[in-house]
């Protein structure tokens, strides 16, 4: 419980909130029993930014330093802005994992007070329809989130020198359709293996 941070290959993840803008039913946070790469993810108070700081340490020993969740760090925009000043300070270079929703859920632009903070942000779209992404992902903006995202990868490039669409290869879904999306929108696509109750 209160896992702040943990490592995973040469990255260095972040947990700063359990908070998201989507309730997928596949999510760990319904079944916390299930340890993320070990880890327990439960935050039963968000950190404060002094205390991720301290959790992270030295961020040149990672080859990315990750705001990952369970739960979208965008959430908690002041404290990811901070965070991330300070692992640039530092020498770090940051990867902000996200549900894309954050312009929406603002109702603002926020991307332009990423820039200079952020080198890469995977943007999660899991599904290749509105409906499909709302039926998946169940997002606080129902179908009209889909679009919103796309909108926001697209928005994305002008402010983050790298975006990148990801999604998981879940059972009977068409994977290939996202690819499709991603190359529309110029970025990198990722596909990630379905492992069970992760994401
Ligand atoms: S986007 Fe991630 S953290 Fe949010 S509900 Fe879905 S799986 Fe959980």
């Amino acid at each position: 419980m209160n896992t702040v941070s943990y490592v995973f290959g040469d990255n260095l993840y972040l947990n700063i909130t359990n908070r998201c803008m989507m309730a997928c039913p596949y999510c760990i946070k319904h079944k916390w029993a299930n340890k993320f790469k070990g880890n327990d993810l439960k935050l039963e108070k968000e950190p404060s930014c002094e205390e991720v700081i301290e959790a992270i340490g030295d961020p040149k020993k990672y080859n990315e330093v990750i705001f990952c969740g369970y739960g979208d760090s965008l959430i908690n925009l002041e404290s990811v802005k901070e965070i991330s000043k300070w692992i640039k300070e530092n020498s770090g270079k940051v990867r902000i994992n996200t549900a894309g929703l954050a312009n929406r859920y603002y109702g603002k632009n926020i991307l332009p007070e990423l820039k200079g903070l952020v080198e890469v942000i995977s943007i999660s779209l899991n599904g290749s329809n509105p409906k499909e992404h709302n039926e998946l992902n169940h997002p606080m903006f129902k179908e009209e989130s889909f679009n919103e995202i796309i909108k926001f990868a697209e928005e994305a490039k002008n402010h983050i020198p790298e975006v990148v669409i990801t999604a998981v290869e879940f059972p009977g879904f068409d994977i290939s359709k996202v690819e499709k999306i991603a190359k529309e929108v110029c970025v990198r696509f990722k596909m990630r293996p379905y492992l069970n109750n992760e994401y």
